[in-house]
């Protein structure tokens, strides 16, 4: 049912199906979701860990990316580096204290730390991951009283389809 181009939007790689879109082209936090999915998606269907993540400000995006590490080579090239790098090109900014970031998967360090460099204002994510996450799982580097920014963050948006993105991928590789 997605699959067409909306148009009116300045990012890339946008579908968004039309019943996604309130009456101002604002999307909510689940309909962003399901675009992160999709990013996660193609990730995986080029073999990168399908982790994929949302850039939005006043509920529009402004860019969406998937994980490329392998493809770029690029032990940075998470999605959430990514999309942030997409988000300040569009918006002409490094500081991105009006956006929002959703991800499929918790972020881990590295990336939580750029998210609090970015001042981003908040961030919604998916699955959460035990082993390496870093808001709230192994470390919580969004809510940390010695750095000099707090992400706002909510958790558990479609969490089980995010996950199950991640799981199909490793049993088709086992
Ligand atoms: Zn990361």
């Amino acid at each position: 049912m997605c699959g067409a181009t909306h148009r009116g939007f300045k990012s890339h790689l946008l579908r968004v199906c039309p019943t996604q879109l309130d009456a101002d082209g604002a999307v909510d936090d689940d309909a962003a979701m399901r675009l992160a999915i999709i990013a996660a998606r193609e990730a995986g269907d080029r073999g990168d860990v399908p982790v994929g993540a949302v850039a939005l400000r006043a509920g529009r995006v402004l860019a969406t990316a998937g994980n490329a590490r392998e493809r770029l080579r690029d032990p940075t090239a998470h999605a959430e580096l990514l999309v942030l790098r997409a988000a300040s090109a569009t918006l002409g900014s490094w500081r991105l204290d009006d956006v929002t970031i959703v991800v499929t998967l918790e972020p881990c360090a590295m990336c939580a730390g750029a998210l609090v460099n970015a001042r981003v204002e908040r961030l919604v994510l998916g699955a959460m991951d035990p082993k390496s996450g870093a808001v709230g799982s192994r470390y919580n580097l969004l809510a940390d009283p010695r750095l000099n920014h707090e992400v706002v963050v909510t958790t558990g948006v479609l969490a089980q389809e995010c996950a199950s993105v991640l799981s199909a991928f490793f049993a088709e590789r086992r």
